[in-house]
């Protein structure tokens, strides 16, 4: 995966980091792109079967905060 280097809105520097999610008992873990729409499951909140799920990393711009992520 290649790294933006430059903000697209300002050009400011970007710093590497992650949406952070906290499920049930404080367990952290960093967001997922999950593929198609989401459909609702009784049990689990949502359904998942057959949906591509990627780790997502979001750059973070110093300059004006812009968030840009990528889910590889
Ligand atoms: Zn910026």
């Amino acid at each position: 995966m290649i790294a933006p280097e430059k903000c697209t809105k300002c050009a400011g520097l970007l710093d590497e980091g992650f949406l952070l999610e906290v499920a049930h008992g404080n367990s952290l873990s960093p967001t997922r792109w999950v593929s198609g729409a989401p459909v609702k499951s009784f049990w689990m909140g949502l359904k998942l079967d057959g949906h591509a799920q990627y780790e997502v990393r979001t750059y973070r711009c110093r300059n004006c905060g812009f968030l840009e992520s990528y889910a590889n």
